[in-house]
Parts: structure tokens; C-alpha cells; sequence
């Protein structure tokens, strides 16, 4: 099918439940007709006959440099259950790699974008031992992919900055070559000094122009007061919209009361909250944070590599897996939880002319589903993923 050439996509079911046929043009959705609407269409058709609509997937946080896609498998190899041991296995499982980080990441990103996803955040290491290595990996598999799918970069400084002397360097040499945003990680927790770590961020985001994702693992009291003070710099900056915060257990790990007051001030800061549903750490209050108005987001994290066996890269099933870990069961729960790995993931990066709207890009993917939450709850096969208008993977599989 040709990108350029008219088409529709007849009789498709939309997330709010109208049938309406789906004109592409240029790449574009130019027309959204209702269904019963039977002019005899100038285009090329793709008869849907039903099937249920949504916009493209969108993965707000994984590691593309970290998977061992296509690698046989490698046992974990953590020696404890905290960061700083899985930091530590991380580098043996590194050293016995028989193949680069681009190669492994790219069948990541090919079985992604059979899944549905057409945009994804991805943090890159750097430390002193690393250097920039897996940022060159990573911008590799940013360009084969280019007419794909939009690939973000954070230079994330996986072993600290402060522990590791010469990353601060690095991430701002990083950004220089091309990654995105700058990241962080646990600022007491791993480097023991909160204004130190967030100050080599913020200095570099304000002088480069870019954003900043940090990892915070931290939970209770410290965790807060890092949040607090990740709210304090933004406004600072004058960073609003462009902060958000990974993981944010410590808003799961106290009263509610208390995550309540700490969300008003990362709503007044703009700071968004990132989600995977982790398995065993406090889950944020999902609800609670978008009724004071922080924007919360979904992502992956860790796909089968040396942090954890799971994951595939399905934000489908990843919606279901932070519905669950919310204990979501109302339809309109379930909607948010897809709204975190479509819409509101898609605001945060910055993704242009995102949706099923007259004028949007025309990225979709189609699946067998009555309804929106029924898709989140049965995560059924991605029978076509279209982008700009051309079909580029069928049942769950990338066309070549
Ligand atoms: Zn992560």
C-alpha cells in the first residue's frame, strides 16, 4: 500500500463506541465520516468491518540498551534485592554479552512496534566505565527505525553521578550528541546528596534546553522530601511541563493525606508521574494524583534483561498490568489506565498531531474488541498497526 495514496479504513469502531469510516490522505487522517455514510469512497478501502480502533501505543519509560532480546537466556544474576545489587549484577551480564546493545534493541523495537507502539521514551546508561558506548548503541537504533517510530533519549546516569565521577560530564556531552532529556537516579538513595545530583540536572536541562526524567526508587520521608525538592527546581528552572518522575514509590508508601499534599506540589510544578505498575514496591495513588492534577503516564521499564525476566513491550498489556496493580475494575479506571499509555504518555513526550482527530497523524492499530476497556482487559492480538496511513505490521507481526 502506498503511503501517499488516498485510503480508507471503513467501518471502524472508535474508542467512544461511533462507527465512523477513516480517511487517510498524505499520511493524515483527513476524514471521519460515519459509517452509514455509503458515497462511493474515491479512495482505496480497507474494510474493518468493526473491528475496534485506537490510537497509537505509546511506551513512556523503557531501556533499550539494557534488553537481551535474541540472546539466549540469562538467569538473573541480583545478589540482593536492592538497586545498588542489581547496578552491580548489571555489569557482569554486561561484560558476557555476545551481542551489542543496538542489535538487541532493535528486536525490542521490532516486536514494539508489531504491538502497537509507534513512540517510546527510552533511558540510556552512562557512567564513567560506560561512557557513551550505549548511547551510540541506542541513536544506531533511533535511525534504522527513523520512518517507524519516534524514539526519545534520556541520558541516564545508571551508577549515580556523584559515585561516578566524570558522568555529569558525560550526560551533558550526551545530550550534546544527541539524547533528549536528562535523567537521574534515587538522589539520596544512590549518590547521598539531594541537592548535589539535582543540581548537576537541572544546570545541564537549563543550559541545553531538554527535559528531565529521573528514576526515584526512594520511598517514606526521603522519597517525599526528593520529590518536593524535584518540584522546587522545576519551577525554578521554569521547566514546567518538561520534569516528570519515574517510578515515585514514596507517593504509595505514605498516608494518603501526606501524597495528597505532595501531589498539589507536583501538579503546581508540572512534574508528571511515570508507572509501570511495579510488582512488589508501593504503587503511587494513580487516582488520587490526577484528581489534584499531575499527569500520570505509563511504561515499561525493564524487558527481559538484567533488572527483570519480564516484559514484552505490549502497552496493552501494560495498561492491564497497572489496572490490576491498582485494583481497577470500573470501566472508566480501565480508560485511565489506557489514557497513561496512549494520550496522556503522548502529552508528556511531546508527541505532534496524536490521535483519531481530523488532522492527527494517521498512526492506529486496529484489534478484535466491542469496547475500549474490554481491549485493556483481554489485550487481544494487534491485527493491524497502520502508520501514516500504511500498514506496517499484521497480527502482532512487523511487515518487512
Ligand atoms: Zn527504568
Amino acid at each position: 500500500m502506498e503511503a501517499r495514496s488516498p485510503v480508507r479504513y471503513a467501518n471502524a469502531t472508535l474508542p467512544d463506541g461511533s462507527r465512523r469510516h477513516i480517511d487517510v490522505e498524505g499520511g493524515r487522517i483527513v476524514g471521519l465520516p460515519i459509517a452509514d455514510d455509503d458515497k462511493p469512497a474515491k479512495h482505496e478501502v480497507v474494510d474493518l468491518s468493526g473491528m475496534l480502533v485506537l490510537p497509537a501505543l505509546v511506551d513512556g519509560h523503557i531501556h533499550l540498551d539494557k534488553t537481551l532480546l535474541g540472546l539466549p537466556w540469562v538467569p538473573n544474576q541480583a545478589r540482593g534485592g536492592q538497586v545498588a545489587d542489581r547496578i552491580e549484577a548489571e555489569r557482569h551480564v554486561r561484560a558476557a554479552r555476545t551481542l551489542p546493545e543496538s542489535e538487541t534493541g532493535a528486536n525490542l523495537v521490532r516486536q514494539i512496534i508489531a504491538n502497537g507502539t509507534l513512540h517510546m521514551r527510552s533511558h540510556v546508561d552512562i557512567d564513567n566505565q560506560l561512557g557513551l558506548k550505549n548511547l551510540h548503541e541506542v541513536l544506531k537504533i533511533r535511525e534504522r527505525f527513523r520512518n517507524l517510530v519516534t524514539i526519545q533519549i534520556v541520558a541516564f546516569p545508571q551508577s549515580g553521578i556523584a559515585r561516578s565521577p566524570g558522568t555529569a560530564e558525560l550526560l551533558e556531552e550526551a545530550i550534546a550528541q544527541g539524547a533528549d532529556l536528562v535523567g537521574g537516579l534515587d538522589p539520596v538513595g544512590i549518590d547521598g546528596d539531594l541537592e548535589g545530583h539535582l543540581a548537576v540536572i537541572f544546570s545541564i536541562a537549563e543550559r541545553r534546553g531538554g527535559g528531565v526524567d529521573l528514576h526515584l526508587h526512594d520511598t517514606g520521608d526521603s522519597g517525599i522530601a526528593q520529590l518536593l525538592a524535584i518540584a522546587e527546581r522545576t519551577k525554578a528552572a521554569g521547566l514546567q511541563g518538561q520534569v516528570a518522575v519515574s517510578h515515585a514509590f514514596a507517593l504509595g508508601s505514605v498516608p494518603t493525606d501526606r501524597a495528597a499534599r505532595a501531589a498539589d506540589r507536583l501538579a503546581d510544578a508540572g512534574v508528571a508521574i511515570m508507572s509501570h505498575g511495579p510488582g512488589a514496591a508501593p504503587m503511587p495513588p494513580l487516582k488520587l494524583l490526577r484528581e489534584h492534577g499531575v499527569t500520570v503516564f505509563g511504561g515499561s521499564d525493564n524487558i527481559r534483561d538484567a533488572w527483570s525476566p519480564f516484559g514484552n513491550g505490549d502497552m496493552l498489556e501494560r495498561a492491564m498490568l497497572i489496572a490490576y496493580r491498582a485494583n481497577f475494575r470500573h470501566d472508566e479506571d480501565l480508560a485511565l489506565a489506557f489514557d497513561m499509555v496512549t494520550t496522556a504518555a503522548a502529552g508528556v513526550l511531546g508527541i505532534p498531531c496524536y490521535g483519531l482527530a481530523l488532522g492527527a497523524s494517521a498512526d492506529f492499530v486496529t484489534v478484535n474488541a466491542t469496547s475500549l476497556p474490554e481491549a485493556v482487559a483481554s489485550r487481544p492480538m494487534r491485527r493491524l498497526v497502520v502508520k501514516a496511513g500504511r500498514v506496517i505490521a499484521r497480527d502482532g507481526v512487523l511487515l518487512p
